[in-house]
């Protein structure tokens, strides 16, 4: 069966088509980050229009890659939320306008499922049950996920995401946006004793985060900061947010592994792509006897790839999840916890 993914629920289009015997066929993405940079984040409205105007294109070019005509589709699957919700409704309208037009059933894709489930599009996928930990410019989550649709919540932010952080600290030190890849850059070139920043509730007994906390230091630190801060102490202060982060993402990640029981850990989302979090992962997994398991790079971030293989992981367990009923909704805010088993929804 041929999936077409589609992703619209921020600031990049993605698509891709995946074969649900042969793998991912071919995938393109549009990023908007260059036209969002100028304001230091998203603005709503210019990512739905850059949406329409690219969704098409793309589609031409994924369908030119594989080599395939359109008719060769057998489903569509779109990102439904959560996210932006005129981003996620052209995204939508462009799926099951498409559906409707060549006669294939559509499926409403969770975004943050979309993430979870892309190391498994890696060449050596993880096995269930293992643990996820979620990272991305919205989320932070640890999660223990037995199959598709079957995730319990461990553990989540109670303020800022680790990616919200990531970009609102670089945009203190003026770093630009998005702030997560800058930030880990310059990062290398910091001196580790120079900022010691609090890693909120490293102790609290409970899978939860806080970052809200972290970004205010690294405010303080700016503010009563003599003069201008120079780019070493930019890299200084860079390295003492980023080692707080790894200290606090790596501990509570080992004691959901702890407490679980299990020996996976699978780690998505954007701050996923972050080198220092992977150094220090797989330096945990190798002296703790786990295993860790990153998507390729190229899906840490949003993309189509990953909309496709959920839609294709859920319609090979129940292809009835697909309809013909092309009035669709989108859901912008969207708890993870409401997905079910494609057998269970089935039943
Ligand atoms: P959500 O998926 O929660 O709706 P999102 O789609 O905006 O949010 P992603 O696309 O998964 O999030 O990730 C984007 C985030 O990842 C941004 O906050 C960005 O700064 C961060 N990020 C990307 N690369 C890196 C990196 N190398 N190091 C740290 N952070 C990174
Ligand atoms: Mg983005
Ligand atoms: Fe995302």
């Amino acid at each position: 069966m041929i999936v077409l993914g589609v992703e619209s629920s921020c600031d990049e289009t993605g698509l891709a088509l995946y074969d649900t015997s042969a793998g991912l066929l071919s995938h393109a993405l549009y990023s908007q980050v260059a036209m969002h940079e100028q304001y230091g984040g998203v603005v709503p409205e210019l990512a739905s229009r850059d949406h329409i105007r690219r969704a098409i294109p793309l589609l031409q070019q994924v369908l030119d890659d594989a080599a395939l005509t359109r008719d060769r589709i057998d489903a569509i699957a779109y990102t439904q939320g959560p996210g932006l919700a005129g981003a996620l409704l052209v995204g939508a309208s462009v799926a099951c306008g498409l559906g409707l037009a060549l006669g294939k059933p559509v499926l409403g894709i969770h975004h943050l499922e979309g993430h979870l489930l892309s190391p498994l599009l890696a060449s050596d996928p993880p096995a269930f049950p293992f643990i996820a930990l979620l990272v991305s410019g919205g989320h932070t989550q640890l999660m223990r996920v037995d199959g598709v649709g079957r995730y319990t919540l461990l553990g989540e932010t109670l303020d800022d995401a680790a990616g919200e952080a990531f970009d609102k600290s670089a945009k203190l030190l003026g770093l630009g946006y998005p702030g997560g890849p800058a930030i880990s850059r310059m990062a290398e070139f910091g001196d580790p004793l120079a900022y010691k920043l609090p890693r909120p509730m490293l102790h609290s007994k409970d899978f939860n985060f806080s970052f809200s906390g972290l970004k205010t230091a690294v405010l303080t630190v700016v503010k009563n900061h003599p003069g201008n801060v120079c780019e070493q102490d930019k890299a200084n202060i860079a390295r003492g947010f980023v080692d707080a982060m790894v200290d606090v993402l790596v501990a509570k990640s080992l004691s959901a592994l702890k407490h679980t029981g299990l020996k996976r850990l699978v780690v998505a989302g954007g701050v996923g792509a972050n080198r220092q979090l992977r150094d220090a992962l797989n330096a945990a997994a190798v002296k703790k006897h786990f295993r860790v398991y990153y998507p390729e790079l190229e899906f840490c971030t949003d993309n189509g790839a990953m909309i496709a293989f959920a839609g294709g992981l859920r319609l090979k367990q129940d292809p009835r999840l697909a309809t013909h009923d092309y009035a669709f909704n989108v859901r912008p805010r969207w708890p993870l916890s409401e997905l079910t088993a494609p057998n269970e929804s089935a039943a």
